[in-house]
């Protein structure tokens, strides 16, 4: 038996609303199956608690957080507090202190999900997402303010060794299912400096996995492809901004923003990894028990696999994919008209009836 240690972080909005259906279904396979035990924490951290304390997490969050195995997250923001500071004070540290480097967005349209588009086989990719650094950087500065004159520099960081470690990831995958190329998503005609050695980057990684080939692909190029056809691609690696794009896009061609799970992962496992839907706090529908939990369920699958309990992953996605096929307890932005938690309970009861 092994016991696994859980942060649980519900965040905002819808955040708490599906993260109660992922521990459902967690709850349910450490019942069903006594080798998986889970020891959790709930962490308040969120917009609440900003309100009350003026910050995101304790000045100790950190150091709290480094101590579990793995970090099961919702989503946050919320209006009264600036869009900026949930992502700089809460989910970028956790990103970056606990070097999840790798992003990695699973865009796979499963069997009964509507696809706004005819794609001419199956949608099936994994995009491999830089997380650490790239764009999201909060180096830069503005100058002249309150004039006519006034500019603003942001600083994109690119390093060799970053762009090297997620594409180290990317093509291990690719070697392990058998993909013979992997897109990188670039810009080095416009973006000079950064995205050429990002693109050297990638190439000089390639060299060590033989009968992988790398094609680079504008990412103005790249978006479009993914509408004509989202079934040629296998695996895409991309920068922290391209990546963020491309996965919403992506998450649009397979169900939608309620059905598209994501990993920060740490490879290492020197500091744990976080799992959390690509959605947000869905202002709109919260407190409705509209919000689909499937997103946050099947996190807590790649949660699984990456613990190394592929089984129970398994166990977890055969149930999503029975109760879409029965389609009687989806929600509304599948077309049904269930509340989440129906949703929820229908995945358990899947989940019972395979163990
Ligand atoms: P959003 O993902 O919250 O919502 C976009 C649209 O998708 C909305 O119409 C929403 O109702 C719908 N949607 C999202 N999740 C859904 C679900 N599970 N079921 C059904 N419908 C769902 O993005 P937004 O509206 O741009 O942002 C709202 C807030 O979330 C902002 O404060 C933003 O900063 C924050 N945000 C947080 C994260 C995160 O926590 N990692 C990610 C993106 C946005
Ligand atoms: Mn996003």
């Amino acid at each position: 038996m092994k016991t696994y240690r859980l942060a649980v972080l519900p965040g905002d909005g819808i955040g708490p609303e599906v993260v109660e259906e992922g521990m459902k279904v967690l709850d349910a396979l450490t019942k069903a199956d006594s080798s998986f035990q889970l020891e959790t924490a709930s962490f308040d951290w969120n917009s609440e608690y900003y309100l009350k304390h003026n910050r995101m997490m304790p000045e100790d969050g950190l150091l709290t957080l480094k101590e579990y195995d793995a970090i099961f997250f919702g989503a946050i923001g919320d209006r009264r507090v600036p869009e900026h500071i949930p992502i700089w004070d809460l989910i970028m540290p956790i990103r970056k202190n606990f070097h999840q480097y790798v992003n990695l967005r699973p865009i796979k349209q499963l069997p009964g999900v509507q696809s706004p588009i005819q794609a001419d086989g199956p949608i099936d990719f994994y995009v491999f997402r830089e997380n650490a650094e790239g764009e999201y950087s909060n180096i830069g500065g503005r100058l002249y303010q309150e004039t006519s004159d006034e500019l603003a520099i942001q600083n994109t960081v690119i390093t060799k060794k970053g762009v090297q470690r997620l594409a180290r990831y990317a093509f291990d995958y690719a070697q392990k299912n058998d993909v013979k190329k992997v897109v990188n998503a670039t810009k080095s005609n416009a973006i000079v400096h950064s995205m050429r050695l990002w693109d050297e980057s990638v190439k000089e990684m390639a060299m060590n996995y033989e009968g992988i080939a790398v094609e680079d692909v504008y990412i103005d190029a790249l978006v479009a492809h993914l509408v004509q056809r989202p079934e040629s691609f296998d695996v895409i690696v991309a920068s922290n901004l391209f990546g963020d794009i491309l996965t919403d896009l992506g998450a649009a061609l397979v169900g939608g923003l309620g059905v598209s799970p994501s990993a920060n992962l740490n490879p290492e496992g020197d500091f744990p990894s976080m799992f959390e839907p690509i959605h947000g706090s869905a202002p709109d529908i919260t407190g409705k028990q509209i919000a689909n939990p499937i997103a946050q369920i099947w996190s807590a699958a790649l949660m699984l696999e990456h613990l190394g309990r592929d089984d129970l992953a398994s166990v977890v996605m055969n149930a999503i994919e029975q109760v879409i096929e029965m389609r009687t307890a989806l929600t509304p932005d599948m077309g049904g008209n269930a509340k989440t938690f129906e949703t929820g309970d229908a995945i358990v009861k899947q989940i019972y009836h395979q163990m």
